[in-house]
């Protein structure tokens, strides 16, 4: 996806000079974008890529909008970059982007237009069971997805945001983390319009004021979307799903949804869904706030769990929680688990060994899975500082019934893409001796090499 505010980048080059993103917004940054663009000049991005064997052209062309200038890369370009580089986006192959057919996203100038499984309009069709929209590939003998899914959509934003990404620094704030997801949504098109336009993001933590004014901010969007009689995607770090008064589940943020005056309830059937299809994280979560044992805990006790809510919205009668601003009516939602530096994993196994990386101050990238596939082979982590190539970590549980047949396709997966490189652990928890074997095994990481961009 394409990255035009707050990127990170190493530089850029235009005829005139290098450009550092970081004054993209001085006025100097906007004179020599503004005489680029009335020259059709076109900028290189100068950050190292991981792979140099590939041609790496890494083109950037100027654009405008409301008057502004920025630099955005060309289709489908983003795999020529570094992981690091703000232009980058992850092939498909690194990516759970291969699951879907191409029209699912499509990069169109600075922008991607994505086909989700629910419309923009109220009342719009949502398509529940994603069985229906899977077809078969049958090249490669895999189901692919004609649309994409909220937990798709929550994924996509956090890959675009660079937030499935660790380079070695300290735990982002959320709050920052705010801005970058709404930029990231800015250069998405969703039903015909800017998905930020209907996006709130609640981020936990931040100073009161602040949060007045992303209180303010959110009123804002929601009323357009009654106005336009349009849905809603909230973001939010998940605290309890509860039952109201009624019997209807009521889905509580860890930043409190009565300070936004706003109720985010759903029907029973969907919360039943949630259970089945994101049972291991939901369970997770209700047994910290139960305070019962279990591994996510142990491994990391700060971990999250982020949902993404797609809802109809319409005025409430007054305040407070019996009759909220907002009731907003969900129709759509999925969940994926982090760890506390917001980095998505997919079991308990993978929160160790992320801790083990974060602690040794690694670089490395969680490549992030779109929708509910075991079809598709990814690696579990992929670390970036250890030369010119990137380097495949695998866990695998063993007590998975297939884990015999996931083992062989994942083997051949790293035969193929990375010429059989790969570190693994095979992680069986009845067994008493998994501590050392842990940690026998974290002794063979490839070691960290410092000569990177
Ligand atoms: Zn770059």
């Amino acid at each position: 996806m394409p990255q035009t505010h707050s990127v990170k980048l190493n530089a850029v080059l235009l005829k005139d000079g290098v450009l550092r993103a970081s004054s993209k917004d001085t006025e100097f940054a906007q004179k020599v974008l503004k005489a680029a663009k009335m020259t059709n000049e076109s900028g290189k991005c100068l950050c190292k890529p991981v792979e140099p064997l590939r041609p790496k052209l890494r083109q950037l062309s100027v654009r405008s909008r409301s008057d502004k200038y920025h630099l955005a890369r060309f289709p489908n370009t983003g795999d020529q970059h570094h992981p690091r580089c703000g232009f980058y986006a992850a092939p498909s192959d690194l990516s759970g982007t291969g699951c879907y057919v191409p029209d699912v996203r499509e990069e169109q100038g600075d922008r991607l237009r994505i086909q989700l499984n629910f419309g923009r309009a109220i009342g719009e069709n949502v398509d529940r069971d994603i069985l229906v929209n899977a077809q078969h590939d049958a090249g490669r003998g895999r189901a692919r997805y004609r649309r994409m899914t909220a937990l798709g959509l929550l994924h996509e934003l956090w890959e675009a945001s660079k937030l499935n990404l660790f380079t070695g620094f300290h735990r982002p704030s959320l709050t920052a983390q705010r801005e970058v997801l709404m930029d990231a949504a800015s250069n998405v098109i969703w039903g015909g319009g800017a998905l930020d336009e209907r996006l709130i993001v609640i981020a936990p933590g931040g100073s009161e004021q602040g949060r007045g004014a992303e209180i303010q901010e959110s009123h804002g969007t929601i009323d357009q979307a009654i106005q336009a009689n349009e849905r809603i995607v909230i973001v939010g770090a998940l605290r309890e799903i509860r039952e109201s008064r009624y019997g209807k589940p009521i889905i509580a943020l860890s930043e409190g949804l009565a300070n936004y005056e706003i109720r985010l309830q759903a029907l029973e059937p969907l919360k039943e869904f949630w259970e089945r299809r994101y049972h291991s994280a939901l369970h997770a979560h209700a047994c910290r706030r139960g305070g019962i044992e279990n591994p996510y805990i142990s491994y990391d006790p700060d971990f999250w769990i982020f949902g993404l809510f797609v809802g109809e919205p319409k005025r409430g009668e007054g305040r407070g929680e019996k009759s909220p601003r907002y009731v907003i009516d969900v129709v759509s939602g999925g969940f994926m688990l982090t760890s506390s530096e917001y980095i998505p994993v997919d079991s308990s196994h993978e929160i160790r060994l992320l801790r083990q990386l974060v602690e040794s101050e690694r670089e490395f990238l969680k490549p992030l899975r779109f929708e509910d596939t075991r079809d598709l082979v990814l690696p579990d982590f992929l670390l970036l500082d250890v030369g010119e190539d990137s380097y495949p970590l695998e866990v695998y549980g063993m007590r998975e019934e297939t884990y015999q047949h996931r083992k062989a396709e994942k083997e051949r997966y790293y035969q193929d893409k990375f010429a059989g490189r790969h570190w693994a652990w095979v992680a069986d928890s009845l067994v008493r001796s998994e501590v050392q074997d842990f940690h026998a095994a974290c002794q063979m990481l490839p070691g960290k090499r410092c000569d990177l961009a």
